[in-house]
């Protein structure tokens, strides 16, 4: 098939959401869309272009001061009847359309046609983000091209509906495990009931008063939460174990290591082991090129409270955020769709902030 990112396409981000939606990529089958985004990227004499598996990077070389990333995944989740695309009124409907095609044509349609940005601009274009993160397109690059990352502010272009989402939260598991000794329940007496004493961990939990933070006008909600109980032996002994299993959400002025220490002091005295754990990101509106991003947005940010490729570039020391023209509430649903002002309006977002950027250079 002929490359149907067409230059008429190219200038067009609307034009060019229903285009990129129109190439399948469920993750993993990446590589058609990859090519055809390589090879309009190469086209472009203001870019030098690389790639890795099927993430394809371009940027800017124009010695600015200052280097920002404007990154999105190529893939999807499984297409569910909604592939390719279908235009109502001012919506279009597809697998794809707000996560994160949408965002993704926001980048390419700058990439093609702003060739003297007001900062260089790194382009990233990658792979898997919608499963297992060992296939993840910026994790792989983060290992093996760390060099493409490098820069002083990134955005992500995930749905976030026209906001600023900056930052994100952190996430731990725990197991509490209480012991007991087990008896015969018509000799419970002998015995000490493991389930029981889980109660005083539970009560722990029922009065635990979780944080509001906010940082950098970013209000992030902490959450402390049981999400899993077991034990018991059979229906007529004493349990010697039971085991909750906790989630800790924190906000990013929180270390893991700080959070997993509070875990800590809430059930001092049990017995607690670390299962999972994933660091937080700091919202760094306070760059630079963020602070002339948000002039350009012109809406307060919000705090994003999921976990996010975000905290990766974060974990480089990049701050980060997400902005795209998708609503991240269709995202992997069967009538996903984006609203075609909200790509327009995203485009002219971006371009007044690259622009302006120009103007000051
Ligand atoms: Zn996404």
């Amino acid at each position: 098939m002929a490359n149907p990112l067409t230059p008429d396409v190219l200038v067009d981000p609307v034009e060019l959401t229903r285009a990129l939606v129109d190439v399948q990529s469920v993750s993993r089958n990446e590589k058609e869309l990859a090519d055809y985004v390589e090879e309009v990227l190469r086209e472009a004499p203001h870019l030098s272009v690389d790639r890795l598996g099927n993430t394809v990077m371009a940027r800017t070389d124009l010695g600015r001061e200052q280097r920002v990333v404007l990154a999105g995944h190529l893939d999807t989740v499984p297409i569910n009847n909604n592939f390719p695309s279908t235009v109502v009124d001012d919506l279009i409907y597809g697998c794809g359309t707000s996560d994160m095609k949408s965002g993704v044509a926001l980048a390419l349609h700058l990439a093609a046609t702003l060739p003297e940005p007001g900062y260089d601009i790194t382009y990233l274009f990658y792979e898997a983000e919608e499963i297992e993160s060992k296939y993840n397109g910026l994790a792989l690059v983060a290992e093996a091209r760390p060099e493409w990352l490098i820069a002083d502010f990134a955005v992500l272009l995930e749905p976030t509906y026209g906001v600023v989402e900056a930052g994100c939260q952190g996430t731990l598991r725990v197991q509490v495990r209480t012991a007991g000794r087990r008896a015969h329940t018509a000799r419970a007496w002998r015995g000490i009931n493991a389930i029981h004493a889980a109660g005083e961990v539970l009560r722990r939990l029922s009065d635990y008063r979780p944080r509001t933070v906010t940082i950098d006008g970013c209000t992030y909600r902490e959450g402390l939460n049981a999400v899993r109980i077991s034990g018991g032996v059979a229906g007529n002994v004493v349990p010697d174990e039971c085991v909750v299993e906790v989630n800790m959400r924190f906000a990013p002025d929180r270390t893991e290591k700080q959070a997993l220490e509070h875990v800590h002091e809430v059930f001092e005295g049990f017995d607690l082991e670390l299962t999972d754990s994933a660091p937080g990101a700091l919202p760094g509106l306070t760059a630079a090129p963020a602070r002339e991003f948000l002039a350009a947005v012109g809406a307060e940010p919000a705090a994003k409270l999921g976990w996010t490729d975000v905290a990766r570039f974060a974990a480089l020391g990049i701050p980060a955020l997400n902005y795209g023209p998708g609503d991240p509430l269709l995202a992997h649903a069967p009538d996903e769709h984006v609203e075609i002002g909200k790509i327009r309006d995203g485009a002219a977002t971006l371009h007044r902030w690259l622009a302006a950027a120009d103007l000051s250079d």
